[in-house]
């Protein structure tokens, strides 16, 4: 097995361990592919954790740069440590702070949601101004864990409400006038949003 590998189980046994949500192996395969197909250069991410899916980002193609936000310290330090262990530190701007009142200029290829799942709406609005023109909007946790069709099951009342934000995050794609959104099967749930 190459470094690569052995080093990416590393992160992804340190994610297991301690219950961070990295996206999922189909999930992750699927953003790969779409930045190679695409052509996708300039990436922003919206909730980075341990850098997971920044780093697998990154190793997608040449000349690729990513902006990405998170802000639990513990987990910023963490994806520090593995952006360094990588050598990608000149590719990936990992910054720490919230993504909702954080100030980015930038515009970009392809921006990346996967933090707080009751907050995408507010991503969405935010960051949409950070688009280029024919960028595309992903993201990620769309069907979460299959509860997304499946509600009379759940019990637990904050669980419920998640799955209740997704909802509305879904109609909202939905009933967009600018935006035009495919949503995908694959991992944990995928949109792609693209401006009309
Ligand atoms: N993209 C990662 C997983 C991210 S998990 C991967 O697949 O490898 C979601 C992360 O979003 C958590 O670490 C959480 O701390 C972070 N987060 C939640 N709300 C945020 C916000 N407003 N700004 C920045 N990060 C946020
Ligand atoms: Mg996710």
């Amino acid at each position: 097995m190459s470094i690569i590998n052995t080093e990416m189980k590393k992160i992804e046994k340190y994610a297991e361990e301690h219950k961070i949500p990295i996206i999922e192996k189909e999930g992750m395969k699927f953003l790969v592919n779409y930045i190679k197909k695409n052509n996708v250069k300039k990436i922003l991410e919206i909730g980075s954790a341990i850098g997971y899916s920044a780093i697998n980002m990154a190793l997608a193609g040449n000349n690729i740069n990513i902006t990405t936000i998170e802000k639990d310290e513990t987990r910023y330090l963490e994806a520090l440590k593995n952006i360094k262990n990588f050598n990608l530190d000149k590719k990936i701007n990992l910054v720490l702070g919230d993504a909702l009142t954080l100030n980015i200029e930038d515009k970009y290829d392809l921006i990346f949601i996967d933090a707080a799942k009751g907050k995408y709406i507010d991503y969405f609005v935010k960051y949409a101004n950070n688009l280029k023109n024919k960028g595309s909007i992903i993201t990620d946790n769309i069907y979460f864990h299959g509860l997304v069709e499946q509600k009379e099951k759940i019990e637990k009342e904050r669980l419920r409400n998640l799955v209740d934000k997704i909802k509305e995050y879904i109609a909202f794609l939905n009933n967009n006038p600018e935006f035009e959104t495919t949503f995908y099967k694959v991992g944990d749930g995928l949109s792609v949003s693209k401006r009309r």
